[in-house]
């Protein structure tokens, strides 16, 4: 089984459901106590969350190839960046790590084409709505990708920073992406992706008219066939 090195604590909210998936996959497959050799380096959030917003994204860049090559040194075999937006700058931390980082997008368009759908909703933080590196990314797979109009990214984002990341899980804001949910599909989403890993905290596969592909549970079963590959 191969070392998976995961960059998390981005929150470490969703990075405990990671580790419980990646475990339970490894379980699964093969059986008794069997469980996942795993590596994570966890960061302080509440300095990234801050850097991101102030738009330090090279500051940013430089903290992540910091972890990676912490979890290089540390024998891991192939990189997990639990989070959607800190795939921004996925490409340089794979060259500056020398290791390969197997990319949520890859694994979340792979999933949506299995499914046989091409038109797609994104949520996520305004970083990965709006900005191309996930958009483009997805695209690439022939995806055509929907985001929600700027009243609805503002309300995803809040939620992600304001409460998911915190812990905190509210029915009114189920209910809130519930609507962006519901009206991404009535422009045409076929699918929607839980392009955060915080999401799938609040909503699930219930709360939308078309399917969920949750990118946390997605990229943790993606990690465990990496790590199981011969
Ligand atoms: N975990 C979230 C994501 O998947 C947001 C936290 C972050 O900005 O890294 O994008």
């Amino acid at each position: 089984m191969k070392i998976i090195g995961v960059l998390g604590g981005m929150s470490w909210e969703s990075t405990v459901v990671y580790y419980q998936l990646m475990n339970q996959e490894v379980r699964r497959r093969l059986g008794g106590a069997h469980s996942a050799e795993i590596l994570l380096y966890s960061v302080d959030f509440g300095r990234i969350e801050e850097l991101q917003h102030a738009g330090a994204w090279d500051e940013l860049t430089a903290e992540m190839i910091g972890g990676a090559r912490r979890l290089a040194a540390g024998g891991a075999d192939f990189l997990l960046i639990a989070t959607n937006t800190m795939h921004k700058m996925a490409d340089a931390v794979e060259e500056a790590s020398g290791l390969e980082v197997l990319h949520i997008a890859d694994a979340t368009a792979r999933a949506v084409q299995s499914a046989g759908l091409r038109r797609v909703g994104l949520l996520g933080t305004r970083f990965t709505m709006e900005q191309p590196f996930m958009r483009e990314r997805l695209e690439g797979w022939g995806l055509e990708v929907l985001v929600p109009p700027e009243e609805d990214r503002r309300a995803v984002h809040r939620i992600i920073y304001e409460e998911l990341v915190q812990g905190v899980v509210r029915d009114e804001s189920r209910e809130v992406y519930r609507g962006v949910m519901a009206r991404l599909a009535q422009r045409g989403a076929r699918g929607i992706i839980l392009g955060c890993t915080e999401i799938g905290l609040l909503v699930g596969p219930e709360d939308a008219p078309v399917p969920v592909f949750d990118t946390t549970r997605i990229h943790a079963v993606a990690a465990v066939d990496r790590a199981l590959a011969e």
